[in-house]
């Protein structure tokens, strides 16, 4: 399991490269102090990209306990991602999930094979100038993370995980509940999901739901 954790690492480290790169060229950025994406709603993930933040939870009890406590609270207040912190944001930032990297700085592969930059509903409202930039950029060939792209390869790191998918907190803890097979490559899909990756995650972007 630890080399497919190194290879999900590296799909991470790559889109990261990507994300930084298609900023620089078109200063298209996530409006300040906003985290309206993290406040406002749980995402899905795979099973797959829980399993480094499982590994994380495991090894730090104190941040474990506060997942816990947020996850709780999430239940009879506000959806948002147990991860979440008003004060420092994202608590898991680099082994955040695919959706939080691709959220507001991807690019959808459409019927006829065109490449589309698609942002959040904040970002649209808030720079258009710079998103018709990116749109004309991603048109023309600049590298920016593809979507049904990134499916693909993390399908191929591990099939059953990366199409196993479930609100955040779900998956997590798929992923703490069944640590000891998945560190053997030994874990058996515990029921259908509902959705793919790029599914989600073009009804997210397509919709705005949460914004
Ligand atoms: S991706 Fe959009 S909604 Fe999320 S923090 Fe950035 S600007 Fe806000
Ligand atoms: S993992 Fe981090 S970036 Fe992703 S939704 Fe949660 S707080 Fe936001």
């Amino acid at each position: 399991m630890e080399e497919k954790i190194n290879k999900l690492t590296a799909i991470y480290e790559k889109i990261e490269n990507q994300v930084d790169n298609l900023k620089k060229k078109t200063c298209v950025s996530c409006i300040v102090n906003c985290g309206e994406c993290c406040k406002r709603f749980e995402p899905y993930i795979s099973v797959l990209e829980a399993v480094p933040l499982a590994k994380y939870l495991r090894n730090h009890p104190e941040k474990h306990k506060l997942y816990k406590r947020n996850v709780e609270q999430n239940k009879v207040k506000w959806n948002a991602c147990p991860f979440y912190d008003n004060e420092t944001h994202c608590t898991v930032y680099d082994i955040r999930p695919l959706i939080c990297r691709l959220f507001g700085f991807s690019a959808n592969r459409n019927r006829q094979q065109k490449i589309i930059f698609a942002t959040c509903t904040k970002i649209e409202q808030e720079m258009p100038e710079k998103v018709k930039v990116a749109r004309i950029l991603t048109a023309k060939g600049l590298d920016v993370p593809i979507y049904q792209d990134i499916a693909q390869e993390i399908q191929d790191i591990d099939f059953v995980m990366a199409t196993d998918y479930h609100p955040f907190s779900k998956s997590v803890k798929i992923a703490m509940d069944n640590y000891d097979s998945i560190m053997q490559d030994n874990f058996q899909k515990t029921e259908n999901s509902a959705h793919s990756f790029s599914d989600l995650l073009r009804r997210k972007i397509r919709t705005g739901e949460f914004l």
